[in-house]
């Protein structure tokens, strides 16, 4: 007996595979670009204060992280919409825009749900080779760009090889494109920006009437449990993301955990400075040893191995260490805490 017919592009989805978690726990897992510091004690009380309602439905429009968002980015509520972590934000923005025959412009090698998310909508997927310094060419991405193009993805700064976008490069490229093309700039790791040439999305949403900025409470603020993320748009946009959310997608301690987090967002600034201090360690240790790798602006690190990627990432295993293998191009390493990124050192600059 024939069963349900599944949507051929759903069959054809390869599945999304999240970095693997070490057998024995996750004391030194840096293959998914998580916070390694443990949730704030403010945040873990206001989470124990939100269990006592979780009979209850969440807030449908989350007015309360609504208003903390449009009070800490100066923007209105009808220009925020949040979502079940940023990946279910940019499904939401997907669904909105883009049907089958549609296009959809993004870099790769980028973040691995993009194509998975174009092919769920029925869109067509348009992947713009990186440049051999591992940064968005924006030229050829504008180039790429068709009647059909409903939305692109600029990741910036780009998982998994690390550069962020300029702020010339970018406005040279939104001179070029269309603006009933949507732009989302996918800023889940903006937080760890050092590059002064780098801008601020919100500020670039601004002044655009076509980009939307895409940000997670999974990375900087720690949450990547409880999966929250939003994006800041112009209203009709916002609006749309809104109308293609699954129904009280964003749970009540979640809600709660991240107006916490916002709250305490100095607390975890710090931590954020620890994290950069500690990349520039790391990227300097790497160097020293040999390593040539592009600039980072992200809570990770990106060795160009090529082929032979997978084997590295075994070798650390080995030893303890789960790093992020995209066979054949490199490898990704989280930046986590010293401990924790010195028994990856110590396996990555022995001699080769
Ligand atoms: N965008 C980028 C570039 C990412 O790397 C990630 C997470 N790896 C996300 C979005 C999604 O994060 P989340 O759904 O946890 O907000």
């Amino acid at each position: 007996m024939a069963g349900p017919r599944i949507r051929q592009a759903i069959n054809d989805i390869p599945g999304y595979k999240p970095g693997r978690v070490p057998p024995g726990g996750a004391a030194f897992k840096l293959s998914s670009n998580e916070n390694p510091y443990p949730p704030l004690p403010a945040v873990l009380e206001v989470l124990a204060g939100a269990a006592t309602e979780i009979n209850r439905y969440p807030d449908l429009a989350a007015t309360a992280l609504v208003n903390a968002l449009s009070e800490r980015f100066g923007v209105p509520v009808d220009d925020i919409a949040t979502g079940t972590g940023s990946v279910g934000v940019a499904q939401q923005l997907l669904q909105a825009t883009t049907g089958p025959g549609d296009e959809v412009v993004y870099a790769w090698r980028s973040f691995e749900a993009y194509p998975i998310l174009v092919q769920i909508a029925g869109g067509t997927s348009v992947r713009v080779p990186l440049t051999p310094d591992a940064r968005h060419d924006l030229p050829a991405m504008a180039a790429a760009v068709t009647d059909r193009t409903r939305l692109i993805f600029l990741c910036s700064p780009n998982n998994p090889t690390g550069p962020a976008i300029r702020r010339d490069e970018l406005t040279e490229f939104l001179d070029a494109v269309p603006t009933d093309v949507l732009v989302v700039l996918d800023e889940a790791y903006r937080e760890f920006v050092t590059d002064p040439e780098v801008p601020d999305g919100v500020d670039v949403y601004r002044e655009r009437p076509n980009v939307a900025v895409l940000r997670t409470f999974s990375k900087a603020y720690g949450l990547a449990g409880l999966r929250v993320g939003y994006v800041i748009a112009p209203p009709q946009v916002a609006a749309a993301a809104r109308a293609c959310a699954v129904p009280f997608g964003v749970s009540v301690p979640a809600q709660a955990a991240a107006v916490a987090s916002l709250q305490a967002e100095d607390q975890l600034r710090a931590r954020v400075a620890d994290l950069v201090a500690e990349r520039t360690r790391v990227v300097q240790a790497l160097r020293d040893a040999g390593w040539e790798m592009p600039e980072t602006q992200g809570n990770f690190v990106w060795l160009p191995i090529g082929v032979g990627s997978s084997e590295f990432a075994a070798t650390c295993e080995a030893a303890g260490v789960m790093v992020r293998p995209f066979e054949p191009e490199g490898v990704r390493i989280t930046v986590a805490t010293p401990e924790i990124d010195d028994r990856f050192l110590a396996v990555a600059t022995r001699p080769r």
